[in-house]
């Protein structure tokens, strides 16, 4: 792939992310990775200042009425190839949420970071997608061509859910698995894949310290799958390690 834009980039598997992309034996030509806060990113800004392939853009998930222009930003770094691949990483995930607990400010709060923020953006972006498919037109389905990679989590399966609660996380990611169902159906015709990734249960800021998972570990799958991803992962829900997981 040319190019790759990945969000929620200052921290946790948004910079492993980063950090896999830029060390890759094939690195991409632009790795556009986006922060909300330029001052709180200061390791993203060091990878930025190392290797010139790294933009850094600041986006807030939640400020959808940005995103216009945000494009147009992203338009003057990848130009005539348009734009490879859009990693909507970015997420939350809310304390205290059993029934009882649970606020209906918690539940738009999730929503619109990890929900209406990934659907929204890929809206913004898909001019750019369409260029980068165009431009590829006749190489097959990949990340290579043009690809909307969507971050869920196994905790948005309904078939996998056994323990309840959760109302906030788990329902904005079983909504965008189901928005990553459609969009995989509406942009076929223009040769874009899209495809949800569980990144496994990492140990980050919202993972907490019993994850299993390094950061490492999950990104460096997370980069061998996004690049194996073909035809028939569109639509389709997988993690970390490749493994189809069930909606
Ligand atoms: P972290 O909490 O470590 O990082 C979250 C990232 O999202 C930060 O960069 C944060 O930026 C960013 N973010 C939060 N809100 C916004 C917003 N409104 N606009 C832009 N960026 C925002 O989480 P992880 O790295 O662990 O999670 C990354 C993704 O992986 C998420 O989508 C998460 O749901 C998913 N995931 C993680 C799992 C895990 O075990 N860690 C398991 C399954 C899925 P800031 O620092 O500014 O808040």
């Amino acid at each position: 792939m040319k190019s790759i834009l990945v969000t929620g980039c200052n921290r946790g598997l948004g910079l492993g992310i980063v950090k896999h992309l830029v060390n890759d034996t094939n690195p991409p030509q632009n790795v556009i990775a986006t922060c909300r806060i330029i001052e709180k990113a200061p390791e993203l800004r060091e990878i930025a200042e190392k290797n010139r392939n790294v933009h850094i853009l600041t986006l807030d998930v939640k400020n959808t009425d940005t995103f216009d222009r945000f494009a147009k930003d992203v338009e003057s770094i990848v130009g005539d190839d348009g734009l490879n691949v859009l990693f909507n990483n970015a997420g939350y995930s809310p304390k205290s949420t059993r029934i009882n607990m649970v606020k209906a400010e918690q539940l738009a709060e999730t929503f619109a970071i990890n929900t209406i923020g990934p659907i929204m953006l890929t809206k913004a972006l898909l001019p750019l997608l369409y260029r980068a498919a165009a431009k590829n037109v006749n190489a097959p389905v990949s990340c290579s061509k043009a690809a909307v990679i969507n971050m869920s989590s196994f905790l948005g399966s309904v078939e996998l859910n056994t323990d309840g609660g959760l109302y906030p996380y788990r329902c904005s990611k079983a909504a965008i698995n189901m928005a990553t169902k459609s969009l995989s159906i509406d942009l076929k015709s223009q040769g874009v894949l899209v495809t949800c990734i569980h990144p496994g249960w990492v140990k980050t800021d919202m993972g907490g310290n019993n994850a299993p998972l390094s950061v490492d570990t999950s990104c460096s799958g997370i980069v061998k799958v996004i690049k194996e991803l073909n035809e028939k992962h569109n639509g389709g829900f997988v993690q970390w390690d490749g493994k189809e997981l069930p909606w």
